[in-house]
């Protein structure tokens, strides 16, 4: 696949899974953009230092929305959330306005580490 702008995400609870499936696949990430929310992209970081990657705020910290507002411009490809269906959290709102774009926009978007692995397997 040509060069591409992806989002990375994932809940707390996930973030392991995340940081390890991220370790798992940096070979087929490393000539793209990234773009994460700001503790998993911290992570992300410390993890993989080679990748491209710009972490932007936190989710609840209004993180979701700007990568919300990155596939509204037209600059996100890809999205890999790993979302946390048994917690409770303060900006549900946030995520479910992002998964909607995702829907509008029509961009290919992983919940979870099966279908992350189905989508990274196009790249
Ligand atoms: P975080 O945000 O990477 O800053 O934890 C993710 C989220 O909870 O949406």
């Amino acid at each position: 696949m040509d060069a591409v702008q992806a989002a990375l995400i994932s809940h707390d609870r996930l973030k392991p899974q995340f940081v390890e499936w991220v370790i798992r696949h940096r070979h087929i990430l490393q000539p793209h953009t990234l773009f994460a929310t700001g503790t998993t992209g911290g992570l992300i970081k410390d993890a993989c230092p080679e990748l491209n990657l710009t972490p932007l705020k936190s989710g609840p910290l209004g993180g979701d929305q700007q990568i919300g507002a990155l596939i509204c411009e037209g600059n996100i490809q890809a999205l890999f959330f790993f979302i946390d269906p048994l917690t409770p959290m303060p900006h549900d709102v946030d995520v479910k306005a992002l998964i909607r774009l995702t829907a509008l926009y029509n961009i290919p978007t992983a919940l979870n580490e099966a279908t992350a692995d189905r989508l990274i397997a196009g790249f």
